[in-house]
């Protein structure tokens, strides 16, 4: 069986390997086809593809937006986008606007908790990359107040826990409509972390599709068998795409590879016919 992996970072945002790093190791690990869908920001993307025409691999270029659907923090996958269109640059300015304008106040409150730590210490480690919290939490563990990016998480960073400050996030409407702008093919991220929504996940899903979204990652590294039938069938009923990924990050999620998983991912190079013949207007021959 042919195998892709259509979710994955870099250190564009919060993944430990060079866009060309990523690239090698999907190579290695037997995946043809590869998405790249940083946090907010589309810097890895080029040097992605040109690595993927030097190994074989098939770059798609994607990005991954959050949002906030009620009080519930959403992700939408974006595949296939145009990174050039003008709509994009001023959106991603105003999400990189609101970490800045975040990120500091969750080291200001984790100063107030005893840790001994400066955002200088943070950016240090994020360098130019879009910060994110797996980088605060990388900064947590060389000052040694965890062992461990979940560690970090689970005692500081989490959406429950003590430093966790929201930021300004998009709509849902906002995040699909501007990845359907940019030629994208928007796809619901990870649908097992919607454990908090409110309401049923197929009432969310179908409002999301009335939104513009076209497909829903039931395939996902951390998705049990009977987790990967419901959201299939879901998507299924919907009339949506199944998508599939890691959710790759390297050295922030320890034990997860490109392509794999955990060991036991399989998204197969079948679905990717749809979602192609989607993002070029293409009938699906299927
Ligand atoms: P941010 O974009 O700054 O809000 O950080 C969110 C990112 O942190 C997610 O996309 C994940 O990559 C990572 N993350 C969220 N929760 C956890 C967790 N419990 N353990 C490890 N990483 C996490
Ligand atoms: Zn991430
Ligand atoms: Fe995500
Ligand atoms: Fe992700």
């Amino acid at each position: 069986m042919v195998r892709i992996d259509l979710h994955t970072h870099t250190t564009a945002s919060d993944g430990s390997l060079a866009p060309e790093e990523l690239v090698q190791m999907a190579k290695q690990q037997g995946v043809t086809t590869l998405a790249v869908t940083d946090h907010d920001t589309i810097a890895g993307l080029s040097r992605a593809r040109v690595a993927g025409e030097q190994v074989g691999v098939d770059v798609i270029p994607g990005i991954e937006i959050s949002c906030l659907y009620g009080d519930v923090e959403l992700h939408i996958l974006g595949y296939f986008i145009n990174p050039d269109d003008p709509h994009l640059a001023p959106a991603l300015t105003r999400y990189w606007a609101s970490r800045e304008d975040r990120n500091p106040r969750i080291v200001q409150r984790l100063q107030e908790l005893g840790c001994d730590l400066s955002y200088a210490d943070v950016k240090a480690i994020a360098g130019s990359a879009t910060v994110g919290r797996p980088h605060i939490a990388q900064a947590l563990i060389r000052k040694g107040y965890v062992k461990s990016v979940s560690e970090a998480f689970d005692r500081y960073l989490a959406d429950d826990a003590p430093a966790y400050i929201p930021r300004l996030l998009p709509s849902p409407a906002e995040a699909i409509g501007l990845i359907r702008q940019i030629g994208g093919i928007p796809v619901l991220a990870h649908p097992v972390y919607t454990s908090r929504l409110k309401e049923p996940f197929e009432q969310v899903c179908a409002t999301l599709k009335g939104l513009g979204l076209l497909g829903i990652e039931a395939i996902y590294s951390s998705h049990n068998r009977q987790q990967t039938d419901r959201y299939r069938s879901i998507s299924r009923n919907q009339g949506l795409l199944v998508t599939g990924g890691s959710d790759f990050h390297g050295e922030a999620k320890p034990n997860l590879l490109v392509g794999t998983g955990y060991g036991n991912l399989v998204v197969s190079s079948d679905l990717l016919e749809p979602i192609r013949a989607l993002a070029t207007g293409r009938p699906d021959p299927s």
